[in-house]
């Protein structure tokens, strides 16, 4: 086929010419700088790959100094277990490792390092110095560019020093952003570090100042310092196991959502990665809770067996591809759906801390008594192992189990039949008192006030049962006959809408019939919305209809559509409640799924210590 030669202007013309030298081995320092190219893109990618040498090593402590945003300097010291000095030239040489020999190796490494070449690259692309100590030795500097050795003075562990990153390489120093910028990045690797690390203690200075400092600490209480204390507060644990794949971590509720996602942090085997399988399942797991282009916060450790995921398919090893993407999807969307969905209000005074703080600090000890925690403090789950120092399985079984006590003393929710004042105390949303501005119930509950909005939170309990409905098995909402159809002018788009989507409004428990060209008739409503303005809902039900137009749409909206009609037949503000309503609007709350937030994310109540309110009018106690 002879296709027209598309007619470039010379500039952009593709180059080619002829091949006329012969073919030559690159020279090794060549070589260490393509492969630098891919592992280093900016200051914080030293960082990443000194931090992951330091933890390989088993360091306790890991303090990072940086000078002009990592450009100038980047040390990194650590109390690891060192390098030899006889070993130090072979530590900065290409494909030069202590942590896998064999393709076995490979294929169940869990250290975060094992391709034995970022020491050689960092060195091939800026001035490199370590400086370390063995126990039992002497400290031994060497400095990679002349290879040579000297004595030194250090305690036992490692510095490792990278100056004037790029200094070989001006075209790539030149796609640097501003310090400020290269140091947020930096910040951001040691942060990608210490959540999934809390044993270790971790210390960033910028120019000499301490800019952050983590110490070693509980999981939760590392979380709460790295991802911040509104995270902290608004975290759901999640601890979910599908098969080989076990999901641990927090997700933040709708309210700690953020316009971007730049708190969404995933591990898989202790190691920090992107990859979309867990992005998905995540997003899919929130899309019931969360609306519009919010995003959430989370952090996710995912457990999955060495052989079922292939770490070895980026440089960076920032990218990782499971054997079976199916099995780690559905582990993550169950793992954290099930976390949004439990009522906080659910468990009694007595269960709600346990399971809504994690561990508490008596578990802790339990765990590290029963000598869960490889090294010092953090539950195996969350760091990558080395293979000989914790039987692994057992590990996990015992941890597992620990993890899964039933909470102490939770005791069944009671019916509203079987209410007593006594009792109602004891009712994680209290006893309803009174009706503010039409808007909010005022509740008393054991531990002080509860304020609910109760427009938002009836409206995700008739969400709830209609989605419920439409799961079961017979997929269509339960409807009831009006004795009066309810008629009203209808346009010509709704008459025809309501025509063509007759088998759509039958699944959603809706009958809406043309009484003339002109004229609607509401016959049947779904049960749950038999006190809802029947006229307003089917128009807001018929203009949705015609938006999605293909009965295709239909199916796939249908969430959509019972969320429009929930909010029609939840209670209207200003609508006048009885105590006994109000307290059935509670009790219904304790048991819903997902009842803390309305269809639209915001939450459906909030509660007032009584150690609040004290402080409120400064009353000592
Ligand atoms: P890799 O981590 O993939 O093995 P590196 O080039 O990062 O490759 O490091 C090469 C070797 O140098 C490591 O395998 C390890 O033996 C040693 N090493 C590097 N950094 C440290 C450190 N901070 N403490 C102890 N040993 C280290
Ligand atoms: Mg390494």
């Amino acid at each position: 086929m002879n296709l027209p030669q598309p007619d470039f202007p010379t500039s952009l013309r593709p180059i080619s010419r002829p091949i006329s030298r012969p073919i030559t081995a690159l020279p090794d320092e060549l070589v260490s700088q393509i492969a630098a190219g891919e592992v280093v893109e900016r200051p914080a990618s030293v960082v990443r790959e000194l931090l992951d040498n330091a933890l390989d090593a088993g360091a306790n402590r890991v303090v990072l100094r940086l000078g002009a945003g990592g450009v100038r300097l980047i040390r990194v010291e650590d109390d690891g277990s060192g390098i030899p000095a006889s070993q130090l030239a072979l530590a900065l040489t290409r494909h030069a490792t202590s942590k896998i020999s064999t393709l076995d190796d490979l294929e169940s490494v869990l250290t975060m390092g094992f391709r034995g070449e970022a020491l050689a690259a960092i060195a091939s692309i800026a001035e490199l110095t370590i400086t370390s100590r063995v126990a039992g030795q002497s400290a031994h500097m060497i400095d990679a560019r002349s290879g040579e050795i000297e004595a030194a003075a250090r305690e036992v562990g490692t510095t490792v020093e990278v100056r004037e990153l790029f200094f070989a390489t001006p075209a790539r120093r030149k796609f640097l952003k501003t310090d400020a910028t290269e140091l947020a990045h930096c910040v951001e690797a040691v942060r990608r570090h210490a959540l999934v690390r809390p044993d270790v203690s971790f210390e960033i200075w910028h120019e000499g100042k301490m800019t952050d400092q983590w110490r070693a600490a509980s999981p939760r209480q590392r979380m709460t310092d790295v991802m911040g204390e509104d995270f902290g507060q608004a975290a759901i644990e999640v601890n979910f196991a599908a098969g080989p794949v076990q999901v641990r971590g927090w997700v933040g509720t709708p309210e700690v959502a953020r316009s971007r996602a730049d708190m969404q942090f995933a591990y898989v085997n202790g190691r920090y990665v992107r990859e979309k399988v867990s992005t998905h399942a995540a997003r899919q797991a929130y899309a019931d809770v969360l609306h519009g282009h919010k995003q959430a916060a989370y952090v996710l450790f995912m457990q999955v067996p060495p052989e079922r995921v292939d770490v070895n398919v980026h440089p960076t090893k920032i990218e990782v591809r499971f054997r079976d993407g199916r099995e780690v999807h559905q582990a993550v969307l169950h793992g954290v759906a099930q976390a949004l969905a439990a009522p906080r209000a659910a468990s009694t005074e007595v269960a709600a801390p346990a399971l809504l703080r994690g561990l508490s600090d008596a578990q802790h000890a339990e765990l590290a008594a029963a000598n869960l925690v490889a090294e010092r403090g953090a539950p195996v789950w969350m760091q990558p192992r080395l293979p000989e120092r914790v039987d692994g399985a057992a590990a996990m079984a015992q941890l597992q189990a620990l993890w899964q006590r039933p909470a102490p003393q939770s005791t069944p929710t009671p019916t509203l039949a079987a209410a007593t004042p006594e009792t109602a105390s004891h009712w994680p949303l209290g006893r309803a008192l009174a009706q503010l501005h039409g808007i909010y119930i005022l509740s008393q509950s054991a531990d002080g006030l509860i304020v609910v909005d109760m427009h938002a939170a009836h409206e995700r309990i008739v969400y709830e049962q209609l989605k419920a409905q439409l799961d079961a098995r017979d997929q269509r909402v339960a409807s009831q006959a009006m004795l009066i159809p309810a008629t009203f002018a209808a346009t010509p788009q709704e008459v025809a809408t309501a025509e063509q989507s007759e088998s759509a409004l039958t699944k959603l428990g809706l009958e809406i019939t043309a009484f003339s060209t002109k004229t609607l008739a509401v016959r049947a409503v779904p049960l749950a919305l038999s006190d809802a303005d029947p006229v307003a809902l089917a128009r807001s039900v018929l203009a949705d209809l015609s938006t999605h137009g293909a009965s295709q749409a239909v199916t796939q909206a249908q969430h959509e559509l019972l969320s429009t009609m929930a909010c029609h037949g939840a209670v209207r503000a200003n609508r006048r409640l009885s105590l006994e309503e109000m307290n059935a609007l509670l009790r219904q709350m304790e048991t819903t799924e997902r009842s803390d937030q309305c269809n639209h994310g915001r939450p459906t109540w909030r509660a007032l210590s009584l150690a609040e309110l004290d402080k409120f009018f400064m009353r000592g106690r």
